[in-house]
């Protein structure tokens, strides 16, 4: 049965990845092993984490002035880690609330320093980007969410600010191009479009580091990681193994140059679908709407059901909406392929005409 994963997260990755990494759960390199039983110190996998390391270096395009760390705690841990590298007490940051992940990013900042909520979207239900077009140049840092998975918004550009950027990339890193120059911190949990929940991927500028007079603690210290290649503790293997599967998988489909193409493709035919039904609509307008999660409702909410049902009938999995705004939600990431889409988008269709 071929099941159509539309899942926000922990997400689906593609099925070569599953096996490859399920293989060396059994047997790691022909050595015998499991991944899971060998040294993170070992010849084996020092070559997993210089791997991973320079894939994404590699794919992203990022140059010797930025580091790129594997990282636990989730993205929801980088909302507060950021702030303790970066803002001095004192210091003022500017943020952009567009919705929940930023307004608890916004949460964990005011430990550290002053925040101000520059921008917002809550106006009308967090539907769209809000315009960044101040002079940001009195703020340490800007803090932006490039991608809203639960309101399916998502920023067609990346703004141009004059102030140091950071950036929760959760669920859209490695979807698009990227420049990664415009930016000084960018995070993303793994789990939506990299690899398995248990990794934070982060990619720091040097040279904003070392600035703060806090002291922080060794573990929570960018620093720290830095200087021991991401494995001062143990880091977490499995994750970062699948993660470094996921990244060869990319590099060999065309890279995020062929992702971006994919799901721009994707993207399309599905809000083309909803657009052009006459039960459902999707909230989220123009450019501002997300290429990884369509978020869509029914005018009728009395469909809902049956609307479900018919997408279990065609085993569409993980379509409902996140609690906080109802409706549906496909999430559309990397891995996922036009096929699936189209399984969805005929749903869709014929349930629109069948009940129109
Ligand atoms: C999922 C998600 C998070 C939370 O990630 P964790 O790794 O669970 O902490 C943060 N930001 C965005 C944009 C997300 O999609």
């Amino acid at each position: 049965m071929n099941t159509h994963n539309f899942y926000a997260g922990p997400a689906i990755l593609p099925k070569q990845v599953f096996k490859k990494a399920a293989d060396a759960v059994l047997n790691f390199n022909g050595l015998g092993l499991s991944i899971l039983e060998i040294s993170h110190r070992s010849k084996d996998f020092k070559e997993v984490m210089e791997k991973s390391h320079s894939l994404v270096k590699e794919l992203l395009n990022i140059n010797d002035d930025y580091e790129v760390l594997f990282l636990t705690g989730g993205a929801s841990s980088q909302f507060y880690m950021t702030c303790m590298n970066i803002l001095n007490n004192g210091d003022t940051a500017a943020y952009v609330n567009t919705g929940t992940w930023s307004k608890k990013a916004i949460a964990e900042a005011k430990h550290f320093g002053n925040i101000e909520v520059v921008a917002s979207s809550e106006d009308k239900g967090f539907t769209y980007i809000p315009k960044l077009d101040q002079d940001y140049s009195k703020y340490k840092f800007a803090h932006i969410t490039t991608n809203n998975t639960i309101f399916g918004t998502q920023y067609a550009e990346i703004p141009n600010i004059n102030t140091q950027l950071v950036a929760d990339m959760s669920s859209d890193i490695f979807s698009r191009r990227l420049d990664v120059n415009k930016f000084d911190v960018i995070y993303a949990g793994a789990q939506k479009n990299l690899g398995p929940a248990g990794v934070t991927l982060v990619i720091v500028k040097k040279d904003i580091l070392g600035k703060v007079e806090r002291e922080i603690p060794t573990m929570l210290d960018y620093q720290t990681h830095i200087s021991k290649g991401s494995a001062f503790n143990t880091p977490p293997v499995f994750p970062i193994y699948t993660s470094m599967l996921s990244l060869e998988w990319l590099k060999e489909n065309g890279g995020v140059e062929g992702a971006e193409k994919r799901n721009n493709e994707k993207a399309e035919l599905l809000y083309n679908t909803i657009d052009n039904s006459s039960l459902f609509f999707a909230p989220v307008l123009g450019d501002d709407r997300s290429k990884m999660n369509v978020v869509f409702k029914l005018h009728d909410d009395s469909h809902t059901e049956a609307f479900l049902a018919s997408a279990n009938a065609n085993n569409c999995i993980g379509i409902t909406g996140h609690r906080s705004v109802g409706g549906f939600r496909a999430s559309i990431y990397n891995a996922m392929e036009l096929d699936s889409v189209k399984v969805l988008a005929e749903t869709i269709k014929s349930f629109d005409a069948n009940q129109g």
